[in-house]
Formats: C-alpha cells, sequence, structure tokens
C-alpha cells in the first residue's frame, strides 16, 4: 500500500516555517481519475461518457480517452443507454457503458467460529457462486483454518464451474485484531497464537494474492457498497456474533486508525472492574453482551449446563426460547445485555455523530437486543441538546453478505491494480 508518510517531507526538518496541515502531493488522496471513471460507471451501473464527464467536473474529452483506455484495457464495454431507446440524428441508439462483468473475478470468505462461507464474484461485483463449509466451535491452529478455507474456496471454484486460474485475489474476513495492511492476526478468538500472518500462509496455499480484514470491517464494506451505506458519509455498523464488533465510515471511505486496529467498541469498558472479559481485561462492552457473556448468565440462572455436544449457538437459541416462553430469568438476561448494548450505542453515537447506525448479524433475530426500550435507553444516554440523532437500522442479514464484503476487499485491490493499467484484460 502506498502511504504518504509526513516524515518524507523535508520541509518538516524546519517545523518553524508556514502553517497548516502537511498534505500529500497533489491527487495521492484520491485515486487517479481513470479509476474515478471507472467506479463511477460500476457505481451507476451504466453511464454515458458525458454524464460521467459531467459528474466528475471533468472534459468530455479527457472522459472519452480515458474511456478509450478502459475498453482496450476490457474493463468497459459499450451498452445501450439507460431510459427509452431513442435515435440520433445519425440513426445510432445512445451508447451507455458498463462493467465488463468477465474482465475478472474474486473471492470473498468469512471465517468464524461454526460455519465458514465464500462467495466468487464477478468484475461487476455480482455473485457468481456461494459455499458453505461447517467446523467444529473451536479455536484453531492456522495449518487447520488454512486448510478449512482452501477446501471452501475449491468448493466455491467447483461451483462457479472455474479453475483457480480464473481469480484474480481472495479477500478474507477473521474475528479478531487484524493488522489489514500485512495481513497478520494479532488476536483471533477462533486462532491459537499470536501475531499470525494469516495473508502469506494463505496467500502460499491458494496461489493467489490474499488481503485480510477484521470481519466487521468486511461487513462494513458489504454495506458501503451494496447495502444502506451506499450513499451516506458517514455512519457506522455495530455487529454482535461471538463477538461485538464495529465498523465506521467517514467520508464515504472505511476508517481503521493509525494502526488499522481501531473500532474496538466491544472492548470500550463500559463498567469500571466490571465482569471479566475474554481479552483479560475487565468491564468491556463484550463481557455484557456478547454470545459467550449470555451463555454464562445462562448456566448460573438457568441452570442451562453446557454439555459436550452443547454449542454456544445451542445454549442460546436455548435461552431464547425460555425468554419467549416468558422464563423471567432468561428474558433479564437479554434485558441486561440490551441496556448495556444501549451505553454502547450511545458512545458510538456521542463520539462519531454518523448519520446512520446499522445493526447487524445473526444475533440480531434476538429482537430483545433491539427492542424499543433499548432503543429508548440508547437516546436516553446520547447527549441530545439540539442533536439530530441517527437513524438505527436493523439488518438481519445472513452469512453471506460478510462474504461479499470480504470480496469487495480483494475487488477493491485488484480494481486498483487494473485500472492503473499495469496489467492486459482477462
Ligand atoms: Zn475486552
Amino acid at each position: 500500500m502506498n502511504r504518504f508518510q509526513p516524515d518524507d517531507v523535508p520541509v518538516l526538518s524546519r517545523p518553524e516555517e508556514g502553517c497548516g496541515p502537511i498534505l500529500p502531493p497533489h491527487g495521492s488522496t484520491a485515486p487517479p481519475m481513470r479509476q474515478q471513471v471507472f467506479d463511477c460507471i460500476r457505481s451507476r451501473g451504466r453511464m454515458s461518457r458525458i454524464d460521467v464527464a459531467k459528474y466528475l467536473g471533468v472534459s468530455p474529452a479527457s472522459v472519452t480517452s480515458l474511456v478509450s483506455e478502459l475498453l482496450a484495457a476490457g474493463l468497459l464495454t459499450e451498452v445501450a443507454g439507460p431510459g427509452p431507446q431513442k435515435t440520433t440524428n445519425r440513426g445510432r441508439p445512445p451508447v451507455a457503458l458498463s462493467v465488463r462483468a468477465e474482465a475478472g473475478y474474486v473471492a470473498g470468505i468469512k471465517l468464524s467460529d461454526l460455519v465458514h462461507t465464500g462467495v466468487i464474484v464477478d468484475f461487476a461485483g455480482r455473485p457468481v457462486a456461494e459455499a458453505r463449509l461447517s467446523r467444529p466451535d473451536l479455536r484453531t491452529d492456522i495449518d487447520l483454518l488454512v486448510d478449512e478455507a482452501d477446501t471452501l474456496l475449491e468448493r466455491m471454484l467447483v461451483e462457479a464451474g472455474m479453475t483457480r486460474s480464473a481469480l484474480s485475489a481472495v479477500g478474507i474476513g477473521l474475528p479478531g485484531i487484524v493488522d489489514h495492511p500485512n495481513g497478520v492476526a494479532l488476536w483471533s478468538p477462533i486462532l491459537r497464537g499470536l501475531g499470525i500472518p494469516v495473508a502469506q500462509l494463505m496467500s502460499a496455499r491458494m496461489g493467489l494474492p490474499v488481503h485480510v480484514d477484521n470481519d466487521a470491517n468486511v461487513l462494513t464494506m458489504a454495506e458501503l457498497w451494496y447495502g444502506g451505506g451506499r450513499s451516506l458519509a458517514d455512519f457506522a455498523v455495530v455487529t454482535l456474533e461471538f463477538g461485538v464488533g464495529m465498523g465506521l465510515v467517514m467520508n464515504h471511505k472505511l476508517w481503521r486508525g493509525a494502526h488499522s486496529v481501531g473500532m474496538e467498541l466491544g472492548h470500550t469498558k463500559v463498567q469500571l472492574d466490571g465482569a471479566l472479559c475474554r481479552c483479560g481485561q475487565r468491564g468491556c462492552l463484550e463481557a455484557y453482551v456478547s454470545d459467550y457473556a449470555l451463555v454464562r448468565e445462562a448456566s448460573v440462572a438457568l441452570n442451562l449446563h453446557r454439555n459436550r455436544t452443547d454449542t454456544t449457538q445451542v445454549m442460546l437459541e436455548n435461552l431464547f426460547d425460555q425468554a419467549k416462553a416468558g422464563n423471567e430469568a432468561a428474558r433479564s438476561i437479554f434485558r441486561r445485555a440490551g441496556r448495556y448494548l444501549a451505553v454502547g450505542l450511545a458512545n458510538v453515537i456521542n463520539l462519531f455523530d454518523p448519520t446512520r447506525v446499522i445493526l447487524s448479524g445473526a444475533r440480531m433475530r434476538y429482537d430483545y437486543l433491539y427492542a424499543e426500550e433499548v432503543l429508548r435507553e440508547m437516546r436516553a444516554l446520547t447527549l441530545n441538546m439540539g442533536r439530530t440523532l441517527p437513524e438505527v437500522e436493523i439488518n438481519a442479514w445472513g452469512d453471506l453478505v460478510w462474504a461479499r464484503g470480504a470480496a469487495t476487499l480483494a475487488l477493491s485491490a485488484v480494481t486498483e491494480e487494473r485500472t492503473a493499467g499495469g496489467e492486459a484484460a482477462a
């Protein structure tokens, strides 16, 4: 990744001179214009040259020239224009541009404690194959995880009727603390050991470039590329699964932090000297609302002791059934978790002022977690003097959305390379 380092700028050797932020050289924060043209067309589905020029505020001549290069590289194709087909004076239908879907394919994989999911998408971002792989609810060694991911990839390729060489890259979403630029899992609840070079090991096995990120980040990418966040500049995604995850989009971009390990909402403290979290510290939000927190309480209050065959999932379902059946202890467990979640969400709103907070993940089936009383509590804990509170959206999308988000990690990277003009058409 080509990151701008302020230290590279010699002018800083005389800090007493000048003022104002030290910005990267012009243009390096935005993608090159050729990629902007491509991204613009992909985000609209199809668009005419003149509309691209108007939208990007550049001359039609430059757009025509960049589009010719993208057509020659096999990344775009000409299609009929949007709307009713009128003919021009010369009798030709108006021509729009669209992404050439078969220009390339990438795979996305979400690695999880119970089921790994995967999807292959084409260059227009449309899914062409999917697969799942069930696994034991265990923390595992990286060798086994690499085996499982590769098996899943093979299943997807079989379903798509493709060979591995048809893929350009693989994106992987992994729970835990992930150093995305270096592809290293600093810590993951599904992996034994610390500082594991997941991208490098997966890439060596798969024979493909691999990009790894925290799973909440890939889910946020899915919201940004396909979901309710497509047109929003600033929004937050909060996920509840085995742990509590968060992704933040600022100015239409995923924000990861200086070392790419930010947004650990689950480990923000909601109680001094509180409940023990699996990170080893006390009072983390996650220690009150995640699966293992609910299961811990369930085993005490309901005498639901985990036997050898019970997974966390089975325990949770049992707890949820009892709550629905009117068991007051079971209800109080969800209610308490919901109140802590309200504290966490209010903190997110107070800190970031997002347009929308999207609550996502399979646990959103447990509607106690976002009942009106939870949202009321969240609003009560948010500073509200004249402030506009964000919308809260509940999104119980299935696991494949995470995989699709992981695929966008790979698709973004491949798009950047290919629109830079380094590689010929597939
Ligand atoms: Zn913690």
